[in-house]
């Protein structure tokens, strides 16, 4: 839609009135419209934007959605909240008719108030604090998952209407950033006993979830988690339990080529140890899926030292704030500047510090980077998965202060 208008709103505490910046996309001359808005918000926003933000581009997002729908027919993506909780993204998906992963008490509410019905909600953490559940209780979310026999007494004594569904532990060999099996999920003969507890306390198993870890890169354990799936729903059948109807595939997806080799494989294992349950609602828990490439860093230089060839920077966001990706998610930064470098520059051994005064605050060493200087900014892509959703307010820099530009079209 490259001539129509497009328009980023700045979003984020501290923001009184709605900002918005509008453009026209054809208006840039070049094809990567996000580093070109960025460009346009630096240059003119007034008061100037002196500090690190966030650009969400919902048209990524949108696209992101038309590729799940695609590639799962009818399986109903519950975007992990937890992923990155930011309101414009939620909303987006809202609209284009997600439903919801939630694992806490304020997840919930944040869904419940952008007007989200309780049924597409998924209370999806195994193990939940009671106050929590009551709250669930109370709003009607009445689905959750369970990996224990304490959980079902806890469930029975807080949500006693609560649906279950049961989280299986996923296969080994995913080769995760984040390997969730170590925590969660019933061990294949665990599975009986743990149906057998629900049905003893009188809750109904809807169904089954697995996670194969967040960031799985070995696609083909989506195969064997079917398959354990469909074990679980045979087992809970010779048990008499009122046949299950759900079956939660979790999340784990990357966008890009591992996404459609890993649909591929799964509507394989669908036909195969489902093709008989029509009537089956597939749904899965996405969060990197939709996050991930869907938000762009803008983060300032904020100091520089000059030692030999080697060049030393300070930018003013780094792994206590939306950087700590690279300490809890495995990511690696490829930070590159904003401004466009001249054919043949000459670069520099550099090391990208962030602003706190902790030596581990760094986030990247030995990087080859042009010259740059105080006031320039640094881009890093692919900045939307676990990243603003787990920073800290260390040394008083505040993730939260992180500003949110929306870019959307219109
Ligand atoms: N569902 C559950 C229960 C999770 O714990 C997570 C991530 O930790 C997700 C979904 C989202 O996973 P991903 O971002 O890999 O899609």
């Amino acid at each position: 839609d490259g001539g129509r208008p497009m328009q980023a709103v700045l979003l984020g505490p501290g923001v009184k009135d709605r900002k918005v910046l509008s453009f026209k996309r054809d208006a840039l001359k070049e094809k990567d419209t996000v580093s070109g808005l960025i460009r346009s918000i630096v240059a003119t926003s007034s008061p100037a934007q002196r500090s690190a933000f966030h650009v969400l581009d919902l048209a990524k997002v949108v696209d992101l959605f038309r590729a799940w729908c695609s590639a799962l027919p009818g399986v109903r993506p519950y975007y992990a909240v937890k992923c990155n909780p930011e309101q414009a993204l939620v909303g987006a998906l809202a609209a284009l008719g997600a439903g919801f992963d939630c694992a806490s008490r304020a997840e919930i509410e944040a869904v419940l108030a952008l007007g989200v019905q309780p049924r597409s909600i998924v209370y999806a953490n195994p193990c939940k604090p009671e106050p929590h559940l009551e709250y669930a209780a109370e709003v009607g979310v009445n689905l959750t998952t369970y990996d224990s026999a304490e959980e079902v007494a806890k469930i029975k004594r807080c949500h006693p209407n609560c649906e279950l569904l049961l989280r299986l532990k996923g296969p080994d060999g995913g080769k995760a950033k984040v390997d969730l099996g170590i925590k969660y999920g019933a061990l294949a003969d665990e599975v009986v006993p743990l149906l057998r507890a629900a049905q003893r306390a009188g809750l109904n198993v809807a169904g089954v979830s697995f996670h194969v870890g967040t960031g799985a890169s070995c696609i083909d354990v989506y195969r064997g988690a079917i398959e354990s799936a469909r074990a679980a729903f045979d087992a809970a059948n010779a048990l008499g339990m009122p046949p299950m109807r759900i079956l939660d595939i979790g999340g784990g997806f990357t966008a890009g080529a591992t996404f459609d080799e890993a649909t591929a494989v799964i509507n394989d294992a669908l036909a195969q140890y489902f093709g008989d349950l029509p009537c089956l609602e597939v749904i899965g828990e996405p969060g990197r899926y939709f996050a991930e490439k869907a938000f762009t860093l803008a983060a300032r230089v904020i100091g520089k030292r000059t030692r030999g060839e080697g060049r030393e920077y300070w930018i003013d966001d780094g792994v206590y704030g939306s950087l700590n990706c690279i300490l809890m998610d495995y990511y690696v930064p490829r930070p590159r500047p904003l401004a466009t470098p001249r054919p043949g520059e000459k670069t520099h051994t550099s090391t990208v510090f962030g602003p706190t005064c902790d030596s581990l605050d760094t986030v990247v060493t030995g990087y080859q980077l042009p010259e740059i200087s105080v006031g320039d900014w640094l881009i890093f892509d692919n900045m939307g998965a676990y990243t603003t959703a787990a920073g800290s307010k260390f040394n008083g820099f505040d993730t939260s202060d992180i500003k949110i530009y929306v870019a959307y079209s219109s």
